[in-house]
């Protein structure tokens, strides 16, 4: 960790590119060949002066450049280190313009499937597969008082800075703090959901080609950000302990990164080991390959706490964390937020400043009341309660009426469970037939690119008696299928 690095390299005198210039690229060079790795010291600055034969000032131009993109550091004895070599890489890409990809108007259609969910989700269904608590749970008494206690703060509701609210930064900072991470406000940037945040990242941080890695199926595939954006969706399997990321092959010289939820996987409630985080975290750090860990249901545990996060384990700042509230909380506040370096954060609330001018100062507000006066916490609590009983409903049901049909899991927290049904099923022919039957369906065919068998269920939208109505019904189409199949 603690090498130094060795510098055989001279800029060329006679470019065209001022001799600073090419230092700064030759320095970003090295780490992004993989040459140069976080830890790594850099030779004393009067020391590179001599080897690169230039006048000191040039050097510490050179240094304080790559510094700000959060390439090097300044350790505790004075020197230089090799910072982070993955996310700060690509803040440093000149070759990135971002306006390219809004300019040309590139955002893709939904999927066809998701068209209709998104659609049929207000007209008068069941909805057995929503990825949203139930609006009868909805905290109306905590909302009160949290409204109360914030009418005596709220002294202004102008715009706000490009990382969003300090209160709400603060309050997380800490809360994070908890949960193992070190993110002082400054890496810490809200956003409009933690949808605008991937958004965001497609957008700023890779290029069109870069490689997407993500678990197969993932959420991620019920969305087109990063396809829009030219980005190469790739699904990696999974087995019990979570992602098998050895399977995350080489990609040559395009750019790579991996998109994964450990905690309660949207859709199929995975939860991935410790020692697979572990693992998971050593792989990406010898292949270099920078990831956006996405804890939308991870406070959703039902028995006990999941292990600690990628991001609390990350000690090299190749992790962007992604947080929100929708589920834990209320999904139309519409507040997530993105964990990573400050160069990274500051580079995409640059952007987003541009794109909305920062997410609603009320919701901001609202949210920072919630977690600081600890109803938050309180209602964290109730949820948790409310799922479990749920969820054991939910199993029951499924044990009673689709032990012959299909296969699952029980899942340890989040709100769904994958059911896989068994040969002589079609999931899109049960998604029509359900349909007319009024009750609405996420078919595992929407987060996946290979063809499925598989159906989303949650037990967080409907109660349990009305899920149990509906999946009996469900059980009657399926068999039905079977039978006619002969
Ligand atoms: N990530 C995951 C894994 C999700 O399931 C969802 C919502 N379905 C989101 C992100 C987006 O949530 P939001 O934009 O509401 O924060």
């Amino acid at each position: 960790m603690e090498l130094t690095v060795r510098v055989d390299w001279r800029p060329d005198r006679n470019s065209e590119l001022p001799v600073y210039r090419q230092i700064v690229e030759y320095v970003r060079g090295q780490i992004a060949a993989g040459q140069w790795s976080a830890g790594n010291r850099l030779p004393a600055q009067r020391e590179l002066a001599r080897l690169f034969g230039v006048n000191r000032s040039t050097v510490v131009a050179a240094m304080e450049e790559l510094a700000s993109y959060g390439l090097l550091e300044s350790d505790h004895g004075g020197g230089t280190r090799v910072a982070s070599d993955t996310w700060s890489l690509m803040v440093s890409d000149r070759t990135l313009g971002w306006n390219h990809y809004l300019e040309e108007g590139v955002f893709q259609a939904n999927v066809p499937t998701i068209q209709l969910i998104n659609k049929l989700e207000f007209e008068d269904t069941i909805r057995l597969g929503t990825g949203e608590p139930d609006p009868k749970l909805y905290p109306a008494l905590q909302m009160k008082s949290v409204l109360e206690g914030l009418a005596g703060r709220l002294t202004s509701m102008g715009y706000l800075g490009p990382l969003g609210l300090p209160e709400l930064r603060n309050a997380l900072s800490k809360r994070l703090a908890v949960q193992g991470i070190e993110a002082p406000p400054s890496n810490i940037l809200i956003t409009s959901g933690s949808l605008q945040a991937l958004q965001l990242i497609s957008v700023c941080l890779l290029q069109p080609g870069s490689v997407v890695y993500a678990e197969q199926p993932s959420y991620l595939r019920s969305l087109r950000v990063f396809q829009s954006a030219g980005m190469d969706l790739k699904g990696i399997s999974m087995d019990r302990e979570g992602l098998r990321y050895w399977e995350m092959e080489e990609a040559g010289d395009r750019t790579r990164l991996l998109y994964t939820i450990p905690t309660f996987q949207n859709p199929t409630g995975a939860l991935m080991s410790r020692e697979r985080r572990e693992g998971l975290l050593h792989f990406c750090r010898e292949g270099r390959i920078p990831v956006i860990e996405d804890t939308a249901y991870s406070e959703l545990w039902l028995e006990e706490e999941p292990p600690s996060s990628l991001k609390a384990m990350d000690k090299h700042g190749m992790v962007l964390q992604l947080g929100t509230v929708s589920k834990s909380l209320l999904p139309g506040l519409r507040i997530g937020w993105l964990i990573g370096p400050e160069p990274v954060v500051a580079r995409l609330g640059d952007v987003k400043m541009q794109v909305d001018y920062g997410a609603s100062s009320l919701s901001q507000w609202v949210l920072t009341e919630w977690l600081e006066s600890g109803a938050y916490e309180e209602h964290l609590t109730g949820l948790r309660g409310e799922m479990r009983g749920r969820r054991d409903s939910a199993l029951a049901v499924l044990e009673e009426h689709f032990a012959d049909l299909a296969d699952w899991e029980a899942p340890k927290g989040g709100f769904y469970i994958w059911v896989r049904f068994r040969r002589g099923i079609s999931v899109e022919k049960l998604f029509h037939e359900a349909m007319e039957q009024r009750i609405l369906l996420n078919p595992g065919g929407v987060y996946s690119a290979a063809p499925s068998r598989a159906l989303r269920l949650s037990y967080a939208y409907e109660d349990p008696k009305t899920f149990r109505k509906a999946a009996r019904i469900l059980a009657g189409l399926a068999r039905r299928q079977l039978t006619n199949s002969g």
